[in-house]
């Protein structure tokens, strides 16, 4: 059990390497969040959050913004599945391969 930005107590665990190791390796498609389009960037809010609750992995940070940790990300897309107003975009990893090596 941990504590979020703020301040609340959550059942969440934080990711680690187990026996998978950086299990963001494994990812094949990667979620990319659209902050104009996702409710408490856009509104400065402590709202939604839906993805933070739903990922399997608990790499999506409780903040404004949120942020998705991709080392652990395995890209499941259950947080795009889940967000009520489609900010989050599933991009194939293929795409990021020439700028990141
Ligand atoms: S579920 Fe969508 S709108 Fe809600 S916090 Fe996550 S990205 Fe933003
Ligand atoms: S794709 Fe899956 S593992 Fe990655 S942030 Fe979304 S819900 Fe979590």
């Amino acid at each position: 059990m941990g504590q979020d930005n703020f301040g609340k107590m959550k059942s969440h665990s934080e990711p680690g390497p187990g026996d998978g190791g950086k299990t963001g390796s494994w990812r094949v498609k990667r979620p990319i969040i659209d902050l104009t389009v996702c409710i408490p960037a856009k509104s400065g809010k402590v709202a939604c959050f839906a993805c933070w609750m739903y990922c399997p992995d608990g790499v999506i940070t409780r903040t404004i913004p949120p942020v998705i940790d991709y080392e652990y990300c395995k890209g499941c897309e259950i947080c795009a599945e889940e967000c009520p107003v489609n900010a989050i975009e599933m991009v194939e990893e293929t795409q990021f391969a020439d700028k990141e090596g």
